[in-house]
């Protein structure tokens, strides 16, 4: 029976990398049975909403989809696509795999690294508090007069809530990631030495929770100032890393840099009952329609999806393809040759004919 799949096509470049995705995944003779939905700018232009209810019904109905970047416009009040997608379906854990493949120019080889990310909570929570408003100088008394410890008057200020229950979700997914996947470390990053409620909180349950796996899978923890310059001096120390939603956020970034940036960096949006695959790099508007990208971000994520419905097989031959293609370095997209302006370097839908190509 065909898989049901959620197709978001997305906005910029967002078609054209998706279509790029769900030509590889048809070729690996999976059968899908495909449902296309709008989000973001385009999503606004045709139905007057950047989510319509349509695409979360989609996503809730099939509980798969694989989504182009998205863009939500700013200033005009509407909530970022992304952040209500996450929050509507309770996508609580963000997988970013930072895998460096031969042929592909980054500071390092050898890189095989799973960044995993707590969606839902920490300063990405959006209780904020904007400067001058009656709410924020309210909250700025009690906070003075309850800690002992005095907030300048003319302060804004954001909430960083960190709780049990959603560290221990977390930190749970990353251990069960880490089984699944044959790897061997977990690390638990945080700055608990000066969040000692908050990050400290976060460190305490990872410690609980790594309990038990002891025996199974290695667990330790590092400060994430210290994490960074690791992850810069000797990257392939690490494995599996587990943080809260800012770290998280900046520390993916950090790790697609250490592999070849975002045109190579997969991803994956994931709660307790439906899951999102998208890239990791945003809608590129410059170069919407030019067939210039490179489809690998996206075809990584489809290749992330196959595995996740169960398409073991189809999945290894698609990275394998994706391997392959990028290691012989002839048809591939200008930002994976060794100069940007190499007249040889193949559009984004020539990428993924060379793919698919290798999958015959
Ligand atoms: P971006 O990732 O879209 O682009 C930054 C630069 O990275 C591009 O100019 C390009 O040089 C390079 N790049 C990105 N994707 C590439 C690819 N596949 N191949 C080769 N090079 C690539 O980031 P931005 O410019 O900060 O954001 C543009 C828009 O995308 C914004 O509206 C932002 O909100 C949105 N965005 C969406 C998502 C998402 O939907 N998941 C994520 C990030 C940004």
């Amino acid at each position: 029976m065909a898989h049901k799949i959620t197709l978001i096509p997305g906005d910029g470049i967002g078609p054209e990398v998706s279509l790029a995705a769900k030509r590889c995944i048809e070729a690996t003779g999976v059968k899908v049975q495909w449902e296309e939905v709008p989000a973001g700018e385009e999503a606004l232009k045709k139905y007057g909403k950047v989510l319509p209810d349509e695409t979360i019904a989609s996503i809730k109905k099939n509980k798969v989809a694989i989504k182009g970047p998205v863009i939500t416009p700013i200033g005009e009040g509407y909530r970022s696509v992304n952040v209500q997608m996450r929050q509507t379906l309770n996508l609580y854990a963000c997988l970013r795999p930072c895998k460096w493949y031969e042929g592909v120019k980054a500071p390092y080889k050898n890189i095989d690294l799973a960044v995993i990310r707590e969606n839902t909570e920490d300063l990405y929570a959006g209780i904020e508090f904007e400067e001058g408003k009656n709410a924020t100088r309210k909250l700025l008394k009690d906070i003075n007069k309850l800690s002992k410890k005095t907030i300048a008057s003319d302060s804004a200020i954001s909430i960083k809530p960190i709780s049990r229950k959603a560290t221990e979700r977390i930190v749970r997914f990353a251990f069960e990631y880490a089984i699944k996947n044959k790897r061997k470390k977990v690390t638990c990053v945080h700055k608990a030495n000066i969040m000692k409620f908050t990050d400290g909180l976060f460190l305490k349950v990872a410690k609980d929770v790594a309990r038990d796996y002891e025996g199974k899978i290695e667990f330790e923890d590092r400060l994430i100032d210290n994490m960074c310059m690791q992850l810069v001096q000797k990257p392939w120390d690490y494995d599996c890393l587990v943080l809260p939603n800012l770290y998280g956020d900046i520390i993916s970034d950090l790790c697609a840099g250490l592999v070849g940036g975002l045109g190579v960096a997969p991803g994956a949006n994931i709660g307790e009952t439906c899951a999102i695959f998208e890239a990791t790099h945003g809608s590129a508007p410059k170069y919407k329609g030019k067939n210039k990208v490179n489809p690998v971000a996206m075809i990584l994520s489809g290749v992330m999806l196959l595995k996740f419905i169960g398409e073991e097989k189809a999945a290894q031959r698609l990275e394998e393809a994706v391997k392959e293609v990028i290691k012989e370095g002839k048809r591939v997209t200008y930002d994976l040759k060794a100069d940007k302006n190499d007249p040889t370097a193949a559009g984004t839908s020539e990428m993924a004919d060379a793919i698919i190509e290798r999958l015959k």
